[in-house]
């Protein structure tokens, strides 16, 4: 499976970057795909090549040029700081160095991409050092090389896709690079980006480690917006003012421990993933009967889980008839419980008793409470259903057929079968755009019917 998709619109203000290679080569090495992409979407970029090669340093100089400009980087914005190959030290020369040659240039980066700690050459670390003292108000990038890397430690959080017309551009950098063909090891780190592609379900990818140094605020979502792993692009559109807040389902009296087990592994996993992947992180939790509930709902993106009867907030949404599916019935029995859809009234039953069927459904929609933002709803006719759609918002790759469902329509509507290894779709509901005559309604209905003002916490009449 591959995501080389379009990213989305709002995230194509331009980023100021500057790249950080200890040695010429590095910055290919490791963040070649990155630069590629940065130029596709026509933000700026200037390397910076730290060491010189006391022996030929002519040559790699030249080389690193040509490099930069297979990636679309012109020469005048390939800088060399001449330091000693091997001799690098984060001290005060060489920060002085570095703020004076970007000073020189009226250089202000707001993304700054240099080596990760995690690496065992010498140089390699150095230069991390001296990239956090030169710079502030920055977000960084930190990428690895392949021979020395140590992976155990390298936590890459945003991933960018090494496609085949990126890879292209990529062989032809490191193919500039006469002198060094022999060293860079290309099967190895063909072997290893399949390796980093794996951690975010790409065939390939180049992956970075994010941190943020305070002023860097109005950067980091951007830069969140580069990374091309399914996650970013389920949740860049709907984190919105850098949060989202999780509305539980209400507790029953029918409520078994397997429900709590559910319900609280969902949880879990969805906070890891934010942890791991996300900055600063954006997750809100409220229980859905709350003033607090009423108040997130009013006012940013949320994500409701469970069906009308378990959710106060997703009841309204569907009084207000966004939610297409809902889940009826139950009682102590999950399998009495049934999807319906509110269109036309089918419904969708467990199978037999028994050996229920585990269905679900996901939707995206603008809250009809609060302009720009989102609602996530999810539910299932079973806990496992339910956990199943919510471990789907911890990692959308799991179930690429869907995940390119929202890629695609930042609003859709999809109700699953779930099985321990991801979700099958059943239907998709898709909104009708005002070009269809739709009115805003899902697949040619005006599904708003007699219902036009959104009334928090009323039924509609
Ligand atoms: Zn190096």
């Amino acid at each position: 499976m591959s995501f080389d998709l379009q990213q989305p619109t709002i995230e194509r203000a331009s980023l100021k970057m500057l790249a950080i290679g200890a040695h010429p080569d590095d910055v290919e090495i490791g963040a070649a795909a990155l630069l590629t992409k940065m130029r596709e979407h026509g933000h700026g970029v200037h390397v910076l090549v730290l060491t010189d090669d006391p022996v030929n340093s002519t040559t790699r100089r030249a080389e690193a040029r040509a490099a930069a400009a297979e990636m679309g980087i012109p020469s005048d914005r390939v800088i060399f700081a001449g330091i000693q190959d091997g001799r690098l030290r984060a001290d005060t020369d060489s920060v002085s160095l570095v703020r004076q040659l970007t000073r020189q240039l009226d250089l202000q980066p707001d993304v700054v991409v240099t080596h990760t700690q995690a690496d065992s050459h010498n140089d390699h670390v150095e230069a991390n050092r001296i990239a956090h003292a030169a710079f502030r108000d920055c977000v960084f990038l930190h990428y690895s090389i392949h021979v020395s890397s140590e992976i155990s430690h390298f936590k890459p959080a945003i991933f960018i896709n090494v496609s085949p017309d990126r890879l292209w551009v990529k062989d032809r950098a490191l193919e500039s690079y006469h002198s060094q063909v022999s060293r860079i090891g290309r099967h190895d780190l063909t072997k290893y980006e399949e390796k980093l592609g794996k951690l975010a379900r790409l065939d390939r990818a180049e992956g970075f480690e994010i941190f943020l140094q305070y002023g860097a605020d109005d950067t980091i979502r951007k830069t969140i917006g580069l990374s091309d792993s399914p996650f970013h692009r389920f949740w860049l559109p709907t984190v919105t003012e850098d949060t989202v807040t999780l509305l539980y389902e209400l507790h029953s009296g029918w409520d078994s421990p397997e429900t709590f087990m559910h319900r609280n592994i969902a949880r879990d996993k969805l906070r890891q993933a934010f942890i791991n992947q996300w900055l600063p992180y954006p997750l809100r939790e409220q229980h859905s009967n709350t003033d607090e509930a009423l108040a997130v709902t009013r006012s940013g993106s949320i994500v409701t889980v469970g069906g009308p009867q378990a959710n106060p907030v997703a009841r309204e949404c569907q009084n207000v008839s966004t939610l297409v599916w809902t889940v009826e019935g139950g009682g102590v029995s999950s399998s009495a419980r049934y999807l319906q859809n509110q269109k036309v009234g089918t419904r969708l039953y467990s199978s037999s008793p028994g050996n229920v069927r585990d269905l679900g459904y996901i939707a995206r929609f603008e809250n009809p409470f609060a302009n720009g933002a989102h609602v996530v709803s999810v539910a299932g006719i079973t806990d496992f259903a339910e956990r199943a759609g919510v471990e789907f918002l911890t990692d959308p790759s799991r179930s690429p057929d869907l995940a390119r469902i929202f890629d695609e329509h930042p609003y859709a509507q999809v109700v699953y079968s779930a099985d321990a290894d991801g979700l099958r779709i059943i239907d998709v509901q898709l909104p009708v755009t005002l070009a269809n005559g739709g009115g805003g309604g899902y697949d040619g209905e005006d599904a708003l019917g007699a219902c036009h003002e959104p009334r928090l916490w009323d039924s509609c009449v």
